[in-house]
């Protein structure tokens, strides 16, 4: 048995099916299916080629971000500070060739040196257990500090001007409610538009802040762990980050926009108290696709990359049976009967969560990945008609040659099923010291202009 903490050894089944026991309690069973090649050739059947192009993007940014939750020393109550840091790698295309040899196994040292220099962070901390912001309470001062940082110019572009808070108002179409009070509970609602942020609790007189609709604090204790909440705003926070970069670009020059690719680490979607906002980017990326074909321009690639997962669990146990440029979405049929095993347990999977879909793609190199592709749709009314459109591939003609042909120009042997970019934003991030700048940091002028 493994200690507390530690993981039992992936291989510890060996030793189990050659124990004499196992063995006996064995001779009494029967398979409900004869494994063999049969289902995992069934499966691969519903793989089709996947189209090629050579059309690259010209500006990639890619994103990764780690989470720290941190006792601040060791004595009684535990005293917690989190610290929250994204990374963005934003290159132009022509700076990344020259990296990997073609043909070759190895990457340019200095090359890859040159590009991680071009790696941005913007980091956030937060109070966690224990810690009263400017005196507040816990949850008062957490609030507090989301609502400072959110607006501060380590989100604006340019300096003094849009920030991940004002997003929040683009993205709810300018107006947002809170019902109740974050503090004490009392009856509201709170109304937010740009210029009114704040709003006074006529029952404990706590201040109301319209980041307090992204709802994490909701997760703050004042003396427990508060890990999962500094998680969450992790999650929602890289996701608003990268929407507000688009923003930003979009408002300067739609054709920018047009010729970006964004990759974010992991699938499109928010989890947890600020999942509500999964719903108004997807419209956001919607309308930013539509204003790209009113104009003839090609819409961005907005496009998740997923390492774990029981996906990719699957997709690796089934990749030897697919042949080498081929690809499926992941529908919710395909996803109950072949990845999870049981039937569906919504009836339309990630409805509150997700604005991607999900697909498994082997490259013409023989690679495996799950690529989420942002939603063509700007919403998800008649739930059952959308799960079975958000799965058919026809609907993502405009992206899955372009994002394909991404995977393929940047996948690299040292990177197992990740991609350099994404690589080289994850070892950004997981340097823990480096000191946070500016999302505006990220771009260059270039492409705001
Ligand atoms: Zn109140």
């Amino acid at each position: 048995m493994p200690y507390e903490g530690q993981q039992a050894s992936k291989r510890g089944h060996i030793d189990i099916v050659k124990n004499e026991d196992v063995k006996r309690f064995l001779s009494d069973c029967k398979y409900l299916t004869q494994p063999g090649d049969k289902v995992a050739e069934g499966i691969a059947a519903l793989y089709q080629s996947a189209p090629n192009c050579e059309d690259l993007p010209r500006l990639v940014v890619a994103s990764d971000s780690s989470a720290y939750s941190e006792p601040i020393d060791k004595k009684f109550p535990s005293t917690q500070i989190g610290y929250v840091k994204t990374s963005f790698m934003a290159f132009d295309m022509g700076d990344y060739n020259g990296l990997v040899e073609p043909g070759s196994p190895f990457v340019d040292p200095y090359a890859a040196a040159s590009l991680h220099n071009k790696a941005r962070a913007v980091a956030f901390t937060l109070p966690g257990s224990n810690v009263r912001y400017k005196g507040m309470r816990v949850q008062d001062g957490f609030r507090r500090a989301v609502y400072e940082q959110l607006s501060d110019e380590r989100t604006q572009i340019p300096k003094g001007g849009f920030s991940v808070k004002d997003m929040l108002y683009h993205l709810e179409q300018g107006h947002i409610s809170i019902e109740k009070c974050p503090s004490c509970g009392a009856p509201g609602p709170h109304l937010f538009s740009k210029g009114k942020d704040e709003s006074k609790c006529s029952g404990c007189e706590a201040a109301v802040y319209v980041t307090d609709s992204l709802r994490i604090h909701e997760q703050i204790s004042d003396q427990g762990d508060n890990s999962a909440a500094i998680t969450r705003f992790m999650n929602a926070i890289e996701h608003l980050q990268l929407a507000t970069l688009l923003k930003a670009m979009s408002d300067n020059n739609l054709s920018t926009v047009s010729a970006t690719a964004i990759i974010v680490d992991g699938p499109l979607a928010l989890f947890g108290q600020p999942a509500r906002y999964h719903a108004s980017i997807q419209a956001f990326y919607n309308g930013l696709f539509a204003r790209c074909a009113d104009a003839d321009l090609p819409p961005p690639v907005i496009m998740g990359l997923q390492k774990d997962g029981m996906v990719m669990d699957h997709a690796r146990s089934l990749s030897p049976y697919l042949e080498n440029g081929s690809f499926c979405a992941i529908s919710d049929k395909y996803r109950a009967e072949y990845i999870n095993g049981i039937a569906p347990l919504t009836d339309n999977f990630g409805h509150e969560t997700y604005y991607g879909q999900d697909f498994i793609y082997k490259t013409n190199s023989g690679r495996i990945f799950d690529i989420c592709l942002a939603y063509p749709f700007a919403n998800k009314q008649n739930r059952k008609q959308f799960a079975e459109q958000k799965a058919d591939s026809k609907h993502y003609e405009p992206w899955l040659a372009r994002a394909f042909a991404l995977v393929r120009h940047l996948e690299f042997d040292l990177y197992e099923n990740s991609i350099v970019p994404v690589a080289l934003a994850h070892r950004h991030a997981s340097i823990s010291l480096s000191p946070g700048g500016t999302l505006l940091d990220v771009l260059t002028k270039k492409h705001l202009s």
